[in-house]
Parts: C-alpha cells; structure tokens; sequence
C-alpha cells in the first residue's frame, strides 16, 4: 500500500502492537520495507513519537510536511541507528561532537553538523547544516535499520499541537494521514531531545531537554545556550532552530503561567478560576502533587511530584492533550522550575502559553 500525504486520505492508519523489550523482527522487516519505498510510519522513541519517513528520498520529506501541516522551512531530524550511520550526512565531525555523541548515544541528543550531499535540502527545510539523532529505544532502532539506516522523523502531532507521549495521542492527530503506528507503549521521557549546533566554534545548545547543561558540560567544557530560546516577547531574539520560532506544543485552550512563591501562586490562580467560575466559566490548573488540594474549583490536573521531575516532564504533553478533549477556554499552570530538566519543562510551557506568564 502507497501512501500519499499530498491529498486528502480517507483509510486509517495500521497500528502495529510491537514490546520495546523484544519487538517482533518480522513487523519490523514490513514497517521498514514500507518506509523505504516512501511510506510514513510513526514510531516510539525514549523521547516522544516521531513520524518516519526515509531522510534520502525528498518525496517523502514532502509527505512529512504535508501530514503535520508543518511549514517546509523547519527542518527534520534524521535518526540513524548506528552512531557511524552519521559520517555519510556530513562534510565535518569535530572532537567535541565525538565526545559528546560517545557519551549520550543512544539517547536524548541531537547534534547538528555542515551537511554533505547525500542530504536532501528537502529534508533541511532549506539549510546546509543536518541535525542527527540516534535514539535509544529498539522499536525506532530495528525500524530505522529495517528502513536503509537513515529515517526523517519530526514529533508525530499535527504541527503546533503537543507532542505525543503514547501512540494514542499520533492517532488522535494523524489516523487518516499516515500508513502505519508502531504502537510501543508511553515513552519514558516525554521532552524532545536536547539539540546541540556544532555549525559554530563553540557549541550551542538550540532546544533544552532531559541532556541539561550540567551534563553537557562536563563532556564539552564550554557550551553556550542560543539566546533566543531564553527569552520571550516581541524583542527577544530570533532562536537559531527554526521550529523554536513557532507557537507550538500548545493546547486549544488559553494556557497562562503564574510565577512566584508557592503561596501567592495558588492564590492567584484560585482567585482567576474563581472568577471564571462566577461568569460560569470551569477553567483549567495544571499543578503538581503537593498543591492539589490549594484548589477546591475548576477542572484540575497534577503534573506529579515537585520532587519527580522526570514525571513532570513525562506528563505535560497528556495533559495539554487532555484539556483539548475537555474543552476548557482558560488553563492556568504553576512553574516547574526543577533542577535539571527545569529548563527544558519550562521552555515547552511557556511556548505552550504563547509566552503568557502573570509574575505574582
Ligand atoms: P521536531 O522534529 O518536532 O523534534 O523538531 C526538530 C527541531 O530541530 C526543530 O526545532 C527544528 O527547527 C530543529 N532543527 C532540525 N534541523 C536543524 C538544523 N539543521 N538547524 C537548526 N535547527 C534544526
Ligand atoms: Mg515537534
């Protein structure tokens, strides 16, 4: 079966049930001899699902864009499944890449180098720099294999919307647009991959994610982080990685972010739910665990514990998702200002909220 992403498709995805601790070889075999010949597949990754599609044929990129409804200037991650796969991508691999790939593959990072000819500008969305990933889960590895090596795959949500946790969420956004979901469970992470651009003298961290700068660090020595991914409003910096620049990982609702102590935090988002209340409004809280009962009115999520930031991170796209299927026109957040991945939690919020923060 052909997929074709350009027009309107009308059959549902297959979903392939697969166990990331043993998956079944000959699923994979058929997953990945349908990417190869140009079908798109979403997949599980330790990070969130990704939508494949072969990263050497620019028909296939199209498709890519084409199913997200994603601008064709923001470019896709190619993932590869053997850290030497990255050497024909690219005209350059400095020492500090080495180290760091050494160290974190398989796993959450990304790394962005020149790009040789054999990457299509269709799948750089234009640039002659690739950013390369080699992702530590063996449903995505036995694909990506399967496939010829080299597999294109940005988040697997329609463009704009959180990225999906669980193969439950690719279905909600992309059932009629794709030929297959390797369905393999919840992700472990939740956050996309931390991305590193080697293009420079000095190495720039474009997006934050589980890999902190502490972790970085101490492999690279010094790291600078792209000044557009700190800051937000109309006079903060361009960011450097295109899909930065987007509203994006949003939920249909209104979501706000109050800042400050525990206490005066809790107060005001009770007070603004309270008044949504009166005009018979329910409106959304995203908070942790510990102050769930601060909250008598509206509709509540915990994100999980303060002290689990691995379940905050792991939570946030479920739960944007889950005010969607409710239909709440107002969300109010607390902050998540955790230790290490605090940064990247935060980073996906306040794109979320379009850079609404309330400072109490
Ligand atoms: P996603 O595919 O949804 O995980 O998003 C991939 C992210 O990587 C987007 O923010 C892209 O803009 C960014 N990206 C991919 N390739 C490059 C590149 N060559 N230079 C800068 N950013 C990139
Ligand atoms: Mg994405």
């Amino acid at each position: 079966m052909e997929t074709d992403c350009s027009g309107p498709r009308k059959e549902k995805s297959r979903v392939l049930q697969l166990d990331e601790a043993c998956p079944d070889q000959e699923l994979l075999r058929e997953a990945g001899a349908y990417v190869k010949g140009g079908g798109l597949a979403a997949f599980p990754t330790e990070t969130v699902y990704g939508l494949g599609g072969n990263a050497l044929d620019p028909e296939a990129a199209k498709k890519i864009y084409a199913a997200k409804g994603r601008p064709s200037d923001n470019p896709l991650i190619i993932h590869i499944a053997s850290a030497e796969d990255i050497f024909p991508l690219v005209t350059e691999f400095p020492e500090s890449a080495r180290k760091l790939t050494e160290k974190f593959w398989p796993g959450p990072l990304t790394i962005i180098l020149p790009k040789s000819d054999l990457v299509p500008y269709e799948t750089t969305g234009g640039l002659d720099t690739v950013a390369v990933r080699f992702p530590d889960n063996r449903i995505a590895q036995g694909l990506i294999r399967f496939s010829g090596g080299y597999v294109a795959a940005p988040s697997a949500n329609r463009s704009g919307r959180p990225s999906p946790t669980c193969a439950e969420h690719v279905r909600e956004d992309l059932e009629d647009k794709i030929g297959m979901i390797l369905d393999g469970g919840p992700v472990r992470i939740g956050l996309e991959s931390t991305i590193v651009d080697f293009s420079e003298d000095i190495p720039v961290i474009l997006r934050p994610g589980y890999i902190g700068m502490d972790m970085l660090k101490e492999v690279l020595g010094e790291v600078r982080t792209d000044p557009g991914i700190l800051k937000t409003g109309k006079d903060a910096p361009r960011p450097k990685a295109p899909g930065m620049r987007y509203r994006h990982y949003a939920p249909r609702g209104e979501l706000t972010i109050l800042e400050g102590e525990q206490e005066d935090v809790r107060r005001e988002i009770r007070r603004l739910v309270r008044e949504h209340a009166e005009a018979g409004e329910t409106a959304g809280i995203i908070c942790c665990n510990e102050s769930r009962e601060a909250y008598p009115q509206g509709e509540v999520h915990c994100i999980g514990s303060r002290d689990d930031e691995n379940e905050i991170a792991r939570n946030l796209y479920g739960i944007l998702r889950a005010f969607d299927a409710s239909g709440v026109g107002r969300i109010y957040s607390e902050s998540f200002f955790t230790p290490g991945m605090g940064q990247a939690i935060m980073n996906r919020l306040i794109k979320a909220a379009g850079g609404r923060i309330i400072r109490c």
